[in-house]
Order: C-alpha cells, then sequence, then structure tokens
C-alpha cells in the first residue's frame, strides 16, 4: 500500500465505496461513519461514538441490533439448511411455513405469496404480475400503472418509474405509462379554505378524471403506501381510501399497499391498510419482515389475484419470473421468528404504548415557530421546517435545513432523517420511554442549534 492509503475506517469508506442516497458535500465537509456494531436502539462507530437510530436503520430494524432470538433462528437454519431456490416445484420448508404464516396474519381470507430479495423487486415483480395478467385475460394493452407523487416504491426500473420523485428524471424516468397523482397532503396540497373531506373530493375526481382520460381498459393497478413513508411520512387524508377503493374497484384496477413500511406493524396495526381500514387486491411487504436481519421482499396476492395469477400461469405452463435467492431458507427462518416476536413478544403492543408519548413529542416541537406541522401514525412521524409558519413558506433549499439538522443530531449522538425539509423519526418498536425521551431531548437540541443559525 502507498503511504498515501487511507487508514481509517470513515477515509476507507469513503476511497473505495460508491454511497448512493447520500448528500455528498456533507459527507466531505464531515466524513463517514462507519459502523460496527449495535445495542437495543443503539449503533456504535468504528471511533467508539454511539448513537440512538431513531430511523431503525433504515425504518426495519424493528426488533434492534442485537435481538438474541433472531440471531438464533438464522444460525440454526445456518446449520439445517444454509440456502435453496424456489424454481421448479422445489422449495424449502421454511419458506412453504412463511407463506403460510403471511397469508394468516394477512388481511386476506386466502391468498398466495411469491418471495424477492427487496421491496423495489416486489414491486416490479408485482408489475409483471399484473402485465402477465392483462395479456393472459386478453387484455394486453392494459399496462398503465398509477401511484402518487412523493410515493415511493423504490429503485429498480419500474419501482422508480412507480416513485414519485424529482431525482428519477436524472435517471430519464419515469418509463411511459407510469402516471403520478396528486401527493395526499392535506397540509401542503390543500388549498386556501379547502377542508380535508374537501380535499380528498378532490383527490377522488382527480382519479376518476384520470381512468376517464386514459381508459380504464389501459391501467393495470394502482399502488399506494398506506402512509407515504420515505416520500415525508404523509398519512392521507380523512376517508381517502374509502374514497378511492370504490372507484378503482369500479373500473377494475387492482389497488396494491404498498406495506414495506407500513406492514408488521409500524402503523399501530399488523397493516397499514388496517389503520386505515381497506382490503387491498395485494399487499407488498419487506423491511420489518425480517425486522431487517435478512434482505427480503415478499408480494401477498389476495383470492382474486392468487387465482387469476395461476389461472393465467396454468395457461403458458409457467410463471416465468424468480430470483435466485426468492424465499430463501435463512430468510424466511427469520421472518417467521420476526413476525413472532413481533406480534407475541410484546413489540406491537410496544408500538401502541408508545404512540402516545411520540406524538406528544412531536406535537410539542412543532410549537416552534420553525416547524410547520407534525404528522404520523403509530411510531412513524415527521416535523417540517418553514421559515414562515404563517404562510407554510419552505427556508429556501440551498440551506439545506434538514440536512443541518440531521447532522446537528448526529453530534448529539442521535440518528434521524432529513426529508426535504422535513425530519424523519420511525423508532425501532423495542424503544422505552427513557430512550423515547433521549430521542426528544436530543431533537430539541439540535432543532434549537439550527434554527437560531439560519432563522
Ligand atoms: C423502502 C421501500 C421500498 C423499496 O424497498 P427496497 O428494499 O429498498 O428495494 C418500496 N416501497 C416502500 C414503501 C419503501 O419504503
Amino acid at each position: 500500500m502507498p503511504d498515501t492509503a487511507p487508514t481509517s475506517w470513515p477515509a476507507r469508506a469513503e476511497a473505495s465505496s460508491f454511497f448512493g442516497f447520500t448528500d455528498l458535500p456533507s459527507v466531505r465537509e464531515r466524513g463517514t461513519v462507519v459502523l460496527t456494531r449495535g445495542e437495543g436502539p443503539y449503533v456504535i462507530d468504528s471511533e467508539g461514538r454511539r448513537y440512538l437510530d431513531a430511523n431503525s436503520g433504515l425504518w426495519n430494524m424493528v426488533a434492534g441490533f442485537d435481538h438474541a432470538g433472531l440471531a438464533q433462528a438464522a444460525k440454526a437454519q445456518y446449520d439445517r439448511f444454509p440456502g435453496y431456490h424456489s424454481f421448479f416445484g422445489r422449495m424449502s420448508d421454511q419458506t412453504v411455513m412463511l407463506s403460510e404464516k403471511l397469508v394468516e396474519v394477512s388481511p386476506f381470507p386466502r391468498g398466495r405469496v411469491f418471495y424477492t430479495n427487496s421491496g423495489s423487486e416486489a414491486n416490479d415483480t408485482l408489475v409483471k404480475m399484473l402485465w402477465f395478467l392483462g395479456r393472459a385475460e386478453g387484455a394486453p394493452e392494459r399496462r398503465k400503472i398509477l401511484t402518487r407523487v412523493n410515493g415511493y416504491h423504490g429503485v429498480t426500473v419500474a419501482a422508480a418509474s412507480m416513485t414519485g420523485k424529482p431525482y428519477n428524471a436524472l435517471f430519464g424516468l419515469p418509463l411511459p405509462g407510469f402516471l403520478h397523482l396528486t401527493c395526499p397532503h392535506y397540509w401542503r396540497e390543500g388549498g386556501p379554505g379547502e377542508s380535508e373531506a374537501a380535499f380528498t373530493a378532490r383527490l377522488a375526481d382527480e382519479l376518476e378524471e384520470v381512468i376517464a382520460r386514459e381508459g380504464a381498459e389501459t391501467i393495470a393497478g394502482f399502488f399506494a403506501e398506506p402512509v407515504i413513508g420515505a416520500g415525508g411520512v404523509i398519512p392521507p387524508p380523512e376517508g381517502y381510501f374509502q374514497a378511492i377503493g370504490p372507484i378503482l374497484k369500479r373500473h377494475g384496477i387492482p389497488l396494491i399497499s404498498d406495506e414495506v413500511i407500513c406492514g408488521f406493524g409500524r402503523t399501530g396495526e399488523v397493516w397499514g391498510c388496517e389503520s386505515y381500514d381497506f382490503t387491498p387486491d395485494a399487499i407488498v411487504a419487506s423491511k420489518a419482515l425480517t425486522a431487517g436481519y435478512f434482505p427480503m421482499g415478499a408480494v401477498i396476492l389476495g383470492p382474486d389475484l392468487a387465482d387469476r395469477m395461476q389461472a393465467a400461469s396454468e395457461a403458458v405452463e409457467e410463471f416465468p419470473h424468480g430470483f435466485t435467492a426468492s424465499g430463501h431458507p435463512v430468510g424466511c427462518a427469520i421472518a417467521l421468528k420476526a413476525i413472532d416476536v413481533i406480534l407475541n413478544e410484546g413489540l406491537l403492543d410496544n408500538v401502541r404504548a408508545l404512540t402516545p408519548q411520540f406524538e406528544a413529542g412531536l406535537a410539542r416541537l412543532a410549537e416552534h415557530r420553525n416547524i410547520g406541522e407534525w404528522r404520523g401514525r403509530g411510531l412513524m412521524g415527521a416535523l417540517e421546517a418553514v421559515a414562515d409558519k404563517a404562510t407554510k413558506t419552505p427556508f429556501p433549499a440551498e440551506l439545506s435545513v434538514s440536512e443541518r439538522v440531521a447532522n446537528a443530531c448526529t453530534d448529539h449522538g442521535l440518528i434521524c432523517r432529513p426529508l426535504g425539509q422535513s425530519i424523519v423519526l420511525c423508532p425501532p418498536f423495542i424503544m422505552t420511554e427513557a430512550q423515547m425521551d433521549e430521542m426528544f431531548e436530543k431533537l430539541e437540541a439540535s432543532l434549537e442549534r439550527v434554527f437560531a443559525e439560519v432563522a
């Protein structure tokens, strides 16, 4: 190695790794953080610094970073049968058991499960399923996919096309036929004097208009997160799913609930669709499915789509799609344990128990004159920074306010995430009340510091 070779972990990371979804000017100024281990909701870096991770890693490490039962489930399965695929009519016993479990805990009376390695791949898989169905059912023009601005569905080509974020233009995406409806964010998108109910009605009218304009027979599906996550934690306006659900049903358009964040307890119910009282035609799951201990995604088809996919596949002998590691036995063993831990070892109960404290903490910080609104559901929440509260005027983008708050938090030993002008919190389900107090204290100190600099 030349003398100039970097020696510290952060410098080595910067020299040899390519960072995605990373603000490079911040990294240049502050360096990278290399994590080496975790304890409960805390992570510890190569320099020995300890951070309370208020984002559960990337929304997924809901059982914390040292759950012995999850590690044991992985070890036991590695010892028994360390890997297999799900092609050619073969699959592992763990895969069979996980499919049974997912259908059991799903809102569907019956259904079928297909596995991927990520949430993005699960969304791409479902898009391919809907396209496959259209052709099989004599409706090859039924290909368009509807989603919402700020909806986040992942980064693979179809999932990125579904994601309603401006950065996708940097890739020349979306592909044709991916249409984005208005973001269902009442505080930001509601018109002057428009009630929340009127806003919901306007979004439903927009959906009707888009269907009429495009032709229902050209639309393959509507994908929505119950609460938009990576788009800024945006719960729908009152009555939203009750307004759009019947429209989609009337036009025969499947409603897909992208539960990659909401699924397995985040909103205080097992599924976000239960929190918002609607039944989708299929569910996309990932993230908390394995509590973040294994990369895995799943498409859970409800009865109608399951039957139609089965018939369409039989007609051409197979559904020619799948990943080498689809239904990986170790991932399935971990997911079975994770679901058990969440549902039966008190994690979901703790989400419900902590929600009032979480909401009260957000509401208190939202009294600050530079916080425009707090929003959230269960243990996902956001605070949106504004330069002027009355007019909801954002800070100039070049001030990077949320980035600065997140950096100040890191200095205080707290990890939280900047998203647009918002700060996002998504604590692990194992958090204690004392840790939640610590989270809000550190966040408040960071907000004070940054607002004193910029406001
Ligand atoms: C994270 C996320 C995805 C993408 O999952 P990956 O595993 O990162 O590919 C899809 N949908 C939603 C709602 C997500 O939050």
